[in-house]
């Protein structure tokens, strides 16, 4: 958390609300928040530099600079990049303040402080090893499939790994996987290319609905909780048919939705609509 959807979201809501702006000033109160140069380096670069545009690339918010640089934020755990006026009372967790030429403040929140800023040359020095964005043409479903031939690991693991594919986290893997009727913990080089046709369609279409949905904000606090920059929460969690719902009932079979460790990371899944059986090798 937060993943593509919620990245997706954060950054169509902030695009009307930066694009054209000038950065006035620059305070960092979290000196490790940037990564790989001094923080008073990166205020003063920032500082007088307008954001000509915002975009994305897997879960890192790109804003691209009038000198050709890019402002790069990866918001990890429980990062948010909300935006009001530079007057409003500063609330805890803040850890970097950004006051634009309206009067506006980008404030950056990070309860847990997993959160990075970069100042990069091109985005690629930051995004080079990422996967294809799944949403994009060049993600097909054979594209899908050859990524995964050749590796043991569990195909649920390898859907988390950015390298695979770009954007995809706990949530959007576990309901994927399920919308595909594929076990989490099958060996992914026992996909067929059938299996991964509707793996590459439940991926897109999951990804899709929460973007359309605002994303998942889940229980727990306002600190930890996803929340968009225009402060309301997503509401694709009412939609989710696997994920944090253990022991409840599966929505298409009615069994009882398991949760294991997979790669330390906690996996949801039907253990009904998406068994697996592995093919019985015959012997003599
Ligand atoms: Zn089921």
């Amino acid at each position: 958390m937060p993943e593509l959807p919620e990245v997706e979201n954060t950054i169509r809501d902030l695009k009307p609300l930066l694009v054209g702006r000038r950065v006035q000033e620059v305070q960092i109160l979290w000196p490790r928040l940037v990564h790989g140069k001094a923080p008073e380096a990166f205020a003063v670069e920032l500082t007088g530099r307008q954001i000509v545009n915002t975009d994305r690339r897997g879960k890192y918010l790109l804003f691209p600079l009038d000198n050709g640089r890019t402002w790069v934020v990866h918001l990890r755990m429980t990062g948010q990049l909300h935006v009001v006026s530079a007057q409003e009372e500063l609330e805890r967790h803040v850890h970097a303040l950004l006051t634009l030429d309206n009067g506006q403040q980008v404030r950056y929140r990070d309860a847990r402080k997993f959160g990075r800023f970069y100042l990069v040359n091109g985005a690629d020095e930051v995004t080079a090893q990422l996967g294809p964005e799944p949403l994009s043409e060049t993600f097909t479903p054979l594209e899908l499939f050859f990524r995964l031939q050749g590796r043991r690991n569990a195909v649920k693991t390898l859907l988390l790994d950015q390298r695979v594919v770009a954007g995809l986290g706990n949530i959007y893997a576990d309901e994927a996987l399920f919308k595909a009727g594929i076990d989490p913990r099958r060996p992914a080089n026992t996909l067929t290319q059938a299996d991964c046709n509707r793996l590459h369609t439940a991926i897109r279409q999951t990804l899709a609905a929460a973007i359309r949905e605002g994303g998942s904000s889940l229980g727990g606090s306002s600190l930890t909780n996803y929340r968009r920059p225009i402060g309301v929460q997503g509401r694709f969690q009412q939609r989710h048919q696997v994920y944090q719902r253990a022991g409840q009932p599966c929505p298409v079979c009615g069994a009882a939705i398991e949760r294991v460790k997979l790669g330390q990371r906690s996996t949801h899944f039907c253990p009904n609509c998406q068994r697996y059986e592995p093919p019985v090798v015959q012997s003599g």
